[in-house]
């Protein structure tokens, strides 16, 4: 962690001091933006009632367990209440993201243009948004640690309380892969230490996101490995892709391919995983690596896209087919 101290002093500052507070993360939220909006939701709470999430669009159904996951605004199907919200705020905080076009492009500009100051807190690499506040560091493991840190770093330990922990503890778990990924680090741990000491129930949050599937979510991955994985043993990767029609047939919902990814990567002799999936506005694409190669490079110069060295993802508007040759051809150029 490379310090931030006075960073976190001004935005707990501005935390009390703001009329207006928003928080908003990233398009297709996953455990660390759902888990860095809501604790931080929470303990502005405590000192500012004047609080929102906004977010660009839903999260999948397996998160629905969470409590007060109603309360966030949707731009995609709440357009005029998120506008005005936006419009009205004096302080914004971008979590969990490097670049407005995380959001959407209207949900983008909507934010990128408003004149509230901005507090990003984010882990991934080359920030590109220009704010009053920025605390990126791409060696912290989620952006739920940040936030830890934030509520650590200006003495408010006593403000931690059990639906602060429990997000803070489903981002940080979900954006580590369960404590195993390589950003791990002992504060990591010491974090997680702290979150247990209040009172959570962390198998529980373990078994709603991990344990939680639907039977047409297990039969779509048991059928894309069994039909549909192509090993390129020369290259050491795997790739899956998916139609349109495939999800269909096994009733497809938002968050169904979550993870298949990493099934792919969890194959010995596998470095490289990549999938694509085919929705109506285009190719959707997760790489995955072992380490010898860092793909987000490759999602950033060649798919759109960008994210972390081991785990990036990207946007085509190809034909799947085409999409998929492409990466082919660049992975057997060792391209990167
Ligand atoms: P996933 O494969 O789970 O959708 O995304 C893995 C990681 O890749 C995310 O944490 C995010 O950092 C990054 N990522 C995914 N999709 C995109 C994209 O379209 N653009 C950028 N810049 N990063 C992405
Ligand atoms: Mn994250």
């Amino acid at each position: 962690m490379n310090g931030f101290l006075n960073e976190f002093r001004t935005t707990f500052q501005e935390i009390l001091n703001s009329t207006n507070i928003v928080i908003t993360s990233h398009k297709s939220p996953d455990g660390d933006s759902l888990g860095s909006s809501l604790s931080l939701y929470h303990f502005i709470k405590k000192f500012n009632p004047n609080v929102a999430i906004c977010h660009p669009d839903e999260a999948p159904h397996y998160f629905d367990w969470i409590t007060n996951i109603s309360k966030i605004k949707l731009f995609e199907t709440n357009k005029d209440e998120v506008i005005k919200i936006i419009q009205e705020a004096d302080l914004i905080f971008c979590l969990d993201f490097n670049d407005f076009k995380r959001l959407g492009d209207d949900f983008g500009d909507l934010v990128q243009k408003s004149d509230a100051k901005k507090v990003m807190i984010d882990h991934h690499q080359n920030p590109s948004i220009n704010s009053f506040i920025s605390i990126s560091d791409t060696t912290i493991a989620s952006t739920s640690e940040l936030i830890f840190e934030l509520i650590f770093q200006t003495d408010n330990l006593l403000a931690m309380d059990t639906p602060i922990a429990e997000m803070l503890y489903m981002g940080i778990m979900t954006d580590t892969g369960s404590f195993r990924f390589p950003s791990v680090s002992s504060r990591t741990h010491e974090i997680i230490s702290i979150l247990l000491k209040v009172k959570i129930n962390h198998s529980k949050i373990h078994e709603k996101i991990y344990d939680s599937n639907s039977l047409d979510k297990i039969r779509l991955k048991s059928y894309a490995i069994v039909e549909k994985l192509e090993v390129l043993p020369k290259y050491l990767t795997g790739i899956i892709s998916l139609t349109k029609e495939e999800l269909e047939r096994f009733n497809y919902k938002k968050g169904d391919t979550e993870g298949l990814v990493n099934s792919i990567l969890s194959i010995e002799n596998i470095f490289v995983a990549a999938i694509f999936i085919e929705h109506k506005d285009g190719i959707k694409i997760s790489f995955r690596s072992k380490g010898r190669f860092f793909v987000n490079e490759l999602a950033n110069k060649h798919f759109n896209g960008g994210g972390h060295k081991y785990a990036a993802g990207g946007f085509s508007s190809e034909k799947l087919e085409q999409a998929v040759n492409r990466f082919k051809k660049l992975i057997a150029k060792n391209e990167k």
